[in-house]
């Protein structure tokens, strides 16, 4: 458990440290993510990088995605990090953004059980705060 906790959080700091945070934050708040597309392949990266990981260019354009998309795996958290107890149960939940082969991880509250977060369960990105991206069901 506490390994996937430290995966997870290393997956936020990374996005959360390279992109605009404060761009991808408002984003968020309204429901979309920022990405980088290339301008050349249109391939996306959620991270902020120097060169296309497909085809090497140098140019990007930001692009702002629908925050809707399905469940693909999940950690249910019930030993929280110092400072979430009263967050506990939670789920910190891997989604498959609609349309796009592009997956971001945030946080669902009320999850005690696999019942109650079946793979697959259609969700959508409703904000951001000290949790991280805030995922609710659809
Ligand atoms: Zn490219």
């Amino acid at each position: 458990m506490a390994q996937q906790v430290q995966a997870a959080l290393f997956t936020y700091s990374k996005v959360y440290n390279l992109l605009t945070k404060e761009e991808f934050i408002n984003s968020a708040k309204e429901g979309k993510v920022l990405a980088r597309k290339c301008t050349k392949c249109g391939h996306l990266h959620l991270v902020t990088t120097y060169f296309c990981q497909n085809c090497g260019n140098k140019g990007f354009e930001n692009v702002f995605i629908e925050g809707k998309g399905s469940v693909v795996t999940y950690t249910i958290i019930t030993v929280p990090p110092d400072g979430y107890e009263k967050y506990v149960p939670y789920a910190w939940v891997v989604m498959n953004l609609d349309g796009i082969d592009l997956r971001i991880s945030g946080f669902m509250s009320n999850i005690q059980s696999p019942a109650d977060l079946p793979l697959g369960t259609r969700v959508k990105i409703v904000g951001y705060d000290e949790r991280g991206m805030l995922i609710e069901k659809l």
